[in-house]
C-alpha cells in the first residue's frame, strides 16, 4: 500500500505555504508568478510519484497521463486549478489537482488499470488575474486568441503576454494549447461547493447537473447633481435614491424568477460626485445575474432593464445599459452525472443533484466536451477567503467518489 492516511490534507497544507502574502492570513498565488511556479513544480513531483507522465501546454496548463491499455481512444480529463486569488483559502480548485492525485494512488492500489488513458489537469490562471478568468481552459477551448495576450492586463498592468514570457512560456504558440474534442471522452471536476447548499441540507456529496453562468451589465442613472442644501426635496434627480428603487427591483425580480434558480447581485455601487453636500448626479450599478437557465436569466436580464427604465422615467432620470460580460450556462453530460451518481451509491452515499452557481473551468470546456463536477461541503459557504474549510472526511468522500468516477468513465 502507498497511500499513508492523510497524504492529500499535508499536500494540500504543504501547498498552501506557496503564498505571495502570508501576513495577510490568506493565499495569494497568482497564476504566472514565480510562486505559482514553485507550486506547480511541487505538483509536478506529486504526478510523477503516482507515476504520470506529465508535459505542460504553450498557456501553463500541466497535464499528467495515466496512460491506458487502448492509447488511442479519447482520453478522460480531470483537474482544477491550483491559483488563487488574493488572500483566498487553501481547498479552491487545488482538491480538484490534488485530489485528482489522490484519486490514481486510489486506483492504483484497487489494482485498476484505465482503458481509456486518464489525464489530470492543472489550468492555468482559473482566478481573473487579468480580468478575465478560467484563461488556461479558454485557451485549450480556442476561445483566447493571441490580441488577447497584450489586450489582457493585471492590476499592474503587465499583459498576460508579457505574465506568459516571463514564466518561460512562448504567447505565440498559443493556438498548441488547443484541446480538440474528439480526443476527450469525458472531464470531470472535483471541486468545492463555494456555498451553504450542502451544509444546509446536511448532505455529503453533489454532484453537478448544470453550470451556471453570469450575465454581467453596469446601470448608469444620470440625475442632476445639485447643492443639498440649496435644493428642495420636491426638485431633486437624486441619481443614488433611483439606483436604489433599481437594487430592491433587482432582488424582487431574481426572486420571482420562472427557474427558481436565478441570482442577482448588485455588487458595485459608484456615487459621483461622492460628496456630503452635493445630491448624487450619477450612479453606476454593476449588476451580476446567473442561472443555469440560460432563457430564465435572460428574461430577469430584460425585467430589470425594464424596471430601471420605469424608475428613471418616473424620477426624470437617464439610465444607459452597458454590457460587461455574457457566459453560456453549461448542462453537464447525463453519462457523467451518471457515472458520479454510481460512485456515490457504491460508497452508500445519495447525491445531491445540483446546479453550480459559481462559474468553473468545466464550464467553459463543457461549451465543446461532455463534462460534470462532484461538490463536497463548504464550511459555511465561504470561499476566497482564508477561512474556507472543508474537513478532512469530506475531502476524502470526494476523492473516493471521484475514484469511482473515474473508473466508470475510463473502464
Ligand atoms: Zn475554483
Amino acid at each position: 500500500m502507498t497511500d499513508p492516511p492523510g497524504r492529500l490534507h499535508a499536500a494540500i497544507a504543504e501547498l498552501a505555504l506557496f503564498n505571495d502574502d502570508p501576513a495577510a492570513g490568506g493565499i495569494t498565488r497568482e497564476v504566472y508568478t514565480p510562486t505559482y511556479a514553485g507550486a506547480l513544480e511541487r505538483v509536478q513531483t506529486w504526478m510523477r510519484d503516482a507515476g504520470l507522465e506529465l508535459r505542460v501546454d504553450a498557456i501553463g496548463n500541466l497535464f499528467g497521463r495515466w496512460a491506458g491499455t487502448e492509447p488511442g481512444a479519447p482520453v478522460v480529463l480531470t483537474g482544477s486549478h491550483v491559483d488563487t486569488t488574493l488572500n483566498a483559502g487553501a481547498y479552491d480548485g487545488v482538491l480538484g489537482v490534488l485530489g485528482a492525485i489522490e484519486a490514481v494512488h486510489l486506483l492504483r492500489d484497487r489494482g485498476f488499470t484505465p482503458r481509456r488513458s486518464i489525464e489530470l489537469v492543472a489550468w492555468a490562471g482559473e482566478e481573473p488575474r487579468f480580468g478575465t478568468g478560467c484563461v488556461g481552459s479558454r485557451a485549450a477551448a480556442g476561445e483566447l486568441s493571441r490580441a488577447d495576450l497584450d489586450r489582457l492586463v493585471d492590476r499592474n498592468g503587465i499583459s498576460m503576454a508579457a505574465a506568459l514570457a516571463a514564466a518561460g512560456l512562448n504567447p505565440d504558440r498559443l493556438a498548441a494549447a488547443r484541446i480538440d474534442a474528439p480526443t476527450v471522452h469525458a472531464l470531470v471536476e472535483l471541486h468545492i461547493e463555494q456555498g451553504i447548499v450542502l451544509e444546509t441540507h446536511g448532505e455529503p456529496i453533489g454532484v453537478v447537473t448544470a453550470i451556471a453562468a453570469p450575465h454581467d451589465f453596469r446601470l448608469t442613472f444620470t440625475g442632476a447633481a445639485t447643492h443639498a442644501g440649496a435644493t428642495p426635496m420636491g426638485l431633486r434627480r437624486d441619481a443614488l435614491v433611483g439606483a436604489a428603487e433599481a437594487i430592491v427591483a433587482i432582488e424582487r425580480i431574481a426572486r420571482a424568477s420562472s427557474s427558481g434558480t436565478t441570482v442577482g447581485t448588485v455588487g458595485v455601487v459608484h456615487a459621483r460626485p461622492g460628496a456630503i453636500n452635493v445630491v448624487p448626479g450619477t450612479v453606476e450599478l454593476d449588476v451580476d445575474v446567473r442561472d443555469s437557465d440560460a432563457a430564465a436569466r435572460e428574461a430577469v436580464v430584460a425585467a430589470i432593464v425594464d424596471a430601471a427604465r420605469k424608475i428613471a422615467d418616473a424620477r426624470d432620470m437617464e439610465v444607459a445599459v452597458h454590457e460587461i460580460v455574457e457566459d453560456v450556462p453549461v448542462a453537464c453530460d447525463p453519462a457523467v452525472v451518471a457515472a458520479a451518481s454510481e460512485a456515490c451509491a457504491e460508497l452508500g452515499l445519495t447525491p445531491r443533484l445540483m446546479t453550480s452557481g459559481a462559474y468553473h473551468d468545466a464550464m467553459i470546456m463543457g461549451r465543446r466536451l461532455p463534462v460534470g463536477m462532484i461538490f463536497v461541503p463548504s464550511r459555511g459557504g465561504v470561499s476566497h477567503h482564508p477561512d474556507e474549510y472543508t474537513a478532512p472526511e469530506e475531502l476524502d468522500r470526494g476523492v473516493a467518489v471521484l475514484a469511482g468516477t473515474l473508473a466508470r468513465l475510463a473502464g
